[in-house]
């Protein structure tokens, strides 16, 4: 183990994974400590990239559409390192109006890139629909398999030496000086490094040291999978959504539960997915899923992640507590940390992820 690395990544979701690539491409050193946790939120989630209508307004907005627009340079460049091509989906997300209110309401909060499809065309396009009025097509927005995304992130983990990955619990992040910090580990053991990236995820707020990770509660989310219908593009309906995936599969989605650490599916939550998915296509009315599984989102009271240094302790830097859209955000987040990371200003506009907005609440 490399017990003094440039930098430690506490955890290895989508966020960990990410931000340590691109720390190691700025030529840092870096060691991955993470267990795994049932439940954990990156190979859960649905994978859909829609900054158009899960992001916030201002900066925040900017950030997620830049987020998605980084996704294809970003599959390119792991197929190229790694041979494994992560199925990217950027065909636009569909907001289906199934009432006369629902196209109402939808015109009234449409993006200015979106575009209104009429119920003629948007049969045409999708068969599957034909039972809605018509809906708001949000241009770019789609999805990325998830799955596949951290299985190509982590072979390029795997190929990339300065990187070394560590099995064991975190217990405490604490600073040493003001150059160094250290990170106590279940085992015993501890590594002291420059600086300490705080990805835990749901459970970031369990870490001793941390306080200002304390606005970080699980959400736990329930999604089922289903046969394929022959829907290409992700769609959004008034109570949940639906993402294809491969042409294989669609997943429905999802519960959002403040239940704290628990996992589980429940028959009252799966039954709520089936119904909201079945309100967006009907034909999966019918249709008994494939699986069912839940996963804990990492979330905040405004549901936007903590990204940047500790204000008094500025060798730890948060990035965590991105709630509905770490998928959407990994790689531009991590971009942003590894320029944290090396001493240098981020370009994107940060004011709104402030790690102590929260400071004090909780
Ligand atoms: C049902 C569901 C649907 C979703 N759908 C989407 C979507 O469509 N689009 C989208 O963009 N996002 C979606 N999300 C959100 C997205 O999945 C999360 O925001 C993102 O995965 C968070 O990644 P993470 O790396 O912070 O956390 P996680 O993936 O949960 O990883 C946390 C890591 O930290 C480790 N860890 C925690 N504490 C410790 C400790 N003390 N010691 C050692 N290791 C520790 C864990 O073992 C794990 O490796 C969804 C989430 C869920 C649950």
């Amino acid at each position: 183990m490399n017990q003094s690395p440039d930098v430690t990544v506490v955890g290895a979701g989508i966020i960990g994974l990410t931000t340590a690539v691109a720390a190691a491409r700025r030529g840092l050193s870096v060691t991955i400590v993470a267990d795994e946790r049932p439940g954990e939120a990156s190979p859960a989630a649905a994978g859909a990239l829609a900054p158009s209508i899960e992001t916030d307004t201002g900066p925040a907005h900017d950030f997620g559409v830049a987020a998605r627009d980084i996704y294809p340079a970003y599959i390119e460049d792991l197929a190229e390192h790694t041979g494994i091509r992560v199925p990217l989906n950027r065909l636009g997300v569909l907001q289906v109006a199934l009432t006369p209110a629902g196209v109402k309401g939808l015109r009234k909060s449409a993006q200015p890139t979106a575009e209104w499809i009429d119920r003629k065309d948007l049969s045409d396009i999708e068969p599957t629909l034909s039972h809605a009025l018509g809906a708001m097509l949000n241009p770019d927005d789609g999805a990325v398999d998830n799955v596949a995304l951290l299985r190509a992130v982590a072979a390029l983990i795997d190929k990339t030496p300065v990187i070394t990955r560590v099995h064991d619990t975190v217990q405490s992040v604490t600073t040493v000086g003001a150059h160094s910090v250290r990170v106590k580990l279940s085992s015993g053991k501890s590594i002291d490094s420059a600086n300490a990236v705080i990805a835990g995820g749901a459970w970031s707020s369990l870490i001793e040291g941390l306080p200002l990770l304390g606005a970080i509660i699980p959400a736990r989310g329930q999604l089922v999978a289903y046969d394929s219908i022959g829907l290409r593009h992700v769609v959004f309906g008034p109570r949940g959504y639906l993402v294809p995936r491969m042409n294989v599969e669609i997943i429905g989605g999802a519960t959002m539960e403040n239940v704290g650490f628990d996992n589980s599916t429940t028959p009252a939550g799966i039954d709520r997915v089936r119904s909201s998915s079945a309100e967006i296509a009907p034909a999966l009315g019918a249709m008994t899923p494939l699986r069912s599984w839940a996963g804990l989102r990492p979330v905040t009271p405004d549901l936007l992640p903590l990204i940047g240094p500790d204000p008094e302790r500025p060798s730890i830097i948060y990035s965590a507590g991105h709630s509905r859209n770490g998928i959407l955000m990994a790689p531009l987040s991590a971009e942003v940390v590894a320029t944290l990371l090396s001493g240098e200003r981020p370009k994107d506009d940060l004011s709104q992820f402030r790690p102590d907005r929260f400071q004090g609440r909780f």
